[in-house]
């Protein structure tokens, strides 16, 4: 199929829209993506339609989202490849995926003096819920280093694996650098020692196709409004034999097979997981969503992006004065930098707000990831990410745009 992104823009409405009477130019897909119509249409036509209830009705509209909300569970399941629907828990978002498993997994593994792993440039989603748990166990966080250029050290991270070490949680795509670690090999040390691995999805998922069987990981999590679906929708893919042996995370109903109030069993995968009328309506605009990527192809997304993103690093290269993070040639539809002007740092918020009345939307600041900044010795940085829809004249753009606002300077 020819990937014709100037057709792709036409299905996202808000595209077309001016800020500050300048065409928007929306570079901050990294924090959320834009929504193409189907999606929105599926979430108006379900509400108007079909809403009721899930899993509990005898009646038609019940049953009618019931299948639209299980069908959702199944293309989920096909587009990760994972094997049953019942390793597929639907989530608010990656961070209550990850807190979900930071919860579960330390009641059923973790004792005190046992070891967690995260990576130094882990979104604080893949970090704070790990602490929470060591805290509330007695437990130790440890980490994985990284070089000047954004490269996992995976000499030290198998030295930092011992008999104690309980899991690691690393991120499969940095939300700063946008460096792609080398998670088959950080899943296969981990797996030589018998140890599960968590991997935060949350910036793979929307730019290339993933298999979680191929990467045999344990665990995986990403959220909907990333991948051009709703907000309030995410994932927690688990190995079923894993999924088996972890206690609920929150109690209420739909989780429980029967309640007395002298014992309560518990209801089979994936439900266990999922107390509580499930956002039904996002699930389904979910599956529109991962239908509408995977109509235009992952990889076709993935060749146009990355032609974008290299495209674009050339160009900010030939900026004097560019500093541009994580310079490893595998790098995915996110560029974190740093302009100087005459040796001195214009500030990233002046850099963004600037940026921001030319009509371009890119982030500022340290982006979730604090304890990554510190590696770096930076307070923040100006982050362009791309989406499936952004052009090369986006990036030229933003390239004559960083150099009228140095100008200014
Ligand atoms: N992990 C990574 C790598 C992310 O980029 C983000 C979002 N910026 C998250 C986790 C958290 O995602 P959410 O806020 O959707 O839960």
């Amino acid at each position: 199929m020819m990937y014709d992104v100037n057709k792709i823009r036409k299905d996202f409405p808000i595209l077309s829209r001016e800020v500050y009477g300048k065409p928007l130019v929306y570079l901050d897909n990294a924090a959320t993506t834009q929504k193409p119509r189907c999606v929105v249409e599926a979430m108006v036509d379900e509400y108007y339609n079909v809403n009721a209830n899930v899993h509990r009705g005898v009646h038609f509209l019940s049953q009618k989202a019931t299948d639209l909300h299980e069908a959702s569970r199944e293309t989920v399941r096909r587009f990760l490849n994972a094997r049953t629907t019942n390793e597929i828990l639907f989530t608010r978002g990656t961070t209550e995926s990850i807190n979900l498993l930071a919860f579960s997994f330390g009641e059923a593994f973790v004792n005190e003096g046992d070891e967690i792993i995260v990576s130094t440039m882990e979104h604080h989603s893949n970090i704070v819920p790990w602490q929470m748990m060591c805290e509330r166990k007695g437990a130790i966080l440890k980490v994985i280093p990284m070089s000047d250029e954004g490269t996992l050290n995976l000499d030290e991270y198998e030295k930092l694996l011992t008999p104690r070490t309980r899991i690691v949680a690393c991120t499969h795509v940095s939300n700063v650098l946008g460096i792609v670690n080398p998670v088959k090999d950080i899943i296969n040390i981990a797996h030589s020692h018998d140890i599960p691995v968590l991997i935060d999805g949350a910036q793979s998922v929307p730019h290339f196709a993933v298999d979680v069987q191929d990467l045999d990981c344990d665990f995986f999590a990403f959220s909907g409004h990333k991948i051009y679906g709703p907000t309030g929708i995410g994932v927690l893919y688990g190995k079923e034999e894993w999924l088996d042996k972890l206690p609920p995370y929150q109690g209420g109903g739909e989780m429980i097979k029967n309640v007395t109030f002298e014992k309560t069993t518990y209801n089979e995968l994936p439900y266990k997981f999922e107390a509580g009328t499930p956002d039904y309506i996002a699930s389904h605009a979910l599956a529109t969503a991962l239908d509408y990527v995977s109509t235009l192809g992952m990889d076709n997304i993935s060749l146009h992006e990355q032609t974008l993103t290299h495209y674009a690093i050339d160009r900010m290269q030939q900026i004097d004065g560019m500093h541009i993070f994580g310079t490893s040639h595998n790098k995915d539809a996110v560029i974190s930098f740093q302009l100087n002007k005459d040796g001195n740092l214009i500030h990233h918020l002046d850099l963004g707000t600037l940026l921001d009345r030319l009509g371009i939307a890119v982030r500022t600041g340290h982006h979730c990831a604090e304890p990554l900044m510190h590696r770096l010795g930076v307070e923040g940085t100006v982050r362009a990410s791309f989406g499936l829809y952004n052009t090369k004249e986006e990036v030229d753009v933003l390239i004559e745009s960083i150099q009228r606002v140095m100008q200014m300077f």
